[in-house]
């Protein structure tokens, strides 16, 4: 049995006052709530005063970005090392607006995951095909050569410390999102690739999350899929009612 998990990304979103008071209304009501396994991914200069609100709570702490040297000269990155030191459990990588926004390449990505999951990260590998590659057919293809690029760079160990997120780009930030069976049908896809690659064991406990334009109306329809293990949040990880309500949706 898969525990769900809910991950809110806040992207380049909040002040250090509107972070701190959203950490602090989300552990307020989810305090040591273990039904569901919780992370949030505030933007880099207040992961610090985010993790002394969630000291005493269950959310975990998680970074938008990392790099994949440990140290060294490159102005504007920050490293896993840091992460770590700044009490990360989590990081995102992979995310579309990186991956097509910044030009981040498969190498690169491969790297950032590597270093990550060596440096004792739990990664959120984001994977998804753009609106013109699904009209196209080709959804399966892209996310094939995601997968492909990036997984097998890892030990089978390693890979205990990847959840996946399918996030269709066409469906990220745009209020459009997968209907529950468009989801379905790529998520069961990826999971017979893992099985195929590294065996029936890690297939069914690797788990993959669902990511664009989740909100707390279509929450609990995604989620009611059977290879549906959790969501990565965007836009509505900023509200607080609509993050727990989303939450609420994966315990049931
Ligand atoms: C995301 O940033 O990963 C995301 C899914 O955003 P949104 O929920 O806003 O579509």
């Amino acid at each position: 049995m898969r525990k769900k998990f809910v991950a809110g990304n806040w992207k380049m979103h909040t002040t250090r006052q509107t972070a701190i008071s959203l950490a602090q209304e989300l552990v307020t009501a989810i305090g040591q709530e273990t039904a569901v396994d919780v992370a949030i991914c505030p933007p880099f200069p207040y992961l610090l005063p985010v993790r002394e609100v969630l000291s005493e709570s269950c959310i975990a702490l998680g970074a938008q970005n990392v790099h994949p040297e440990p140290q060294g000269a490159f102005t504007g990155e920050v490293s896993p090392v840091m992460l770590r030191d700044c009490g990360c459990h989590w990081v995102i990588v992979g995310h579309s607006e990186r991956r097509r926004g910044l030009g981040e390449s498969h190498e690169f990505i491969r790297r950032k995951l590597l270093a990550a999951v060596q440096h004792g990260l739990q990664v959120i590998l984001c994977i998804g095909e753009t609106k013109s590659e699904r009209d196209a057919g080709q959804t399966l293809t892209i996310v094939r050569a995601q997968l492909e690029d990036s997984l097998p760079a890892l030990k089978a160990e390693q890979l205990a410390h990847v959840v996946l997120a399918y996030e269709p780009v066409w469906a990220i930030g745009t209020g459009v999102n997968a209907t529950p069976e468009q989801a379905q049908e790529v998520h069961a896809w990826v999971r017979a690739w893992l099985g195929a690659h590294f065996g029936s064991k890690l297939a069914e406990t690797l788990r993959i999350l669902y990511g664009g334009s989740v909100n707390s109306a279509n929450a609990a329809s995604l989620l009611a899929q059977p290879d549906i293990d959790g969501v990565l949040v965007g836009g509505a990880s900023l509200k607080a009612s609509e993050f727990l309500a989303i939450i609420q949706a994966a315990k049931c």
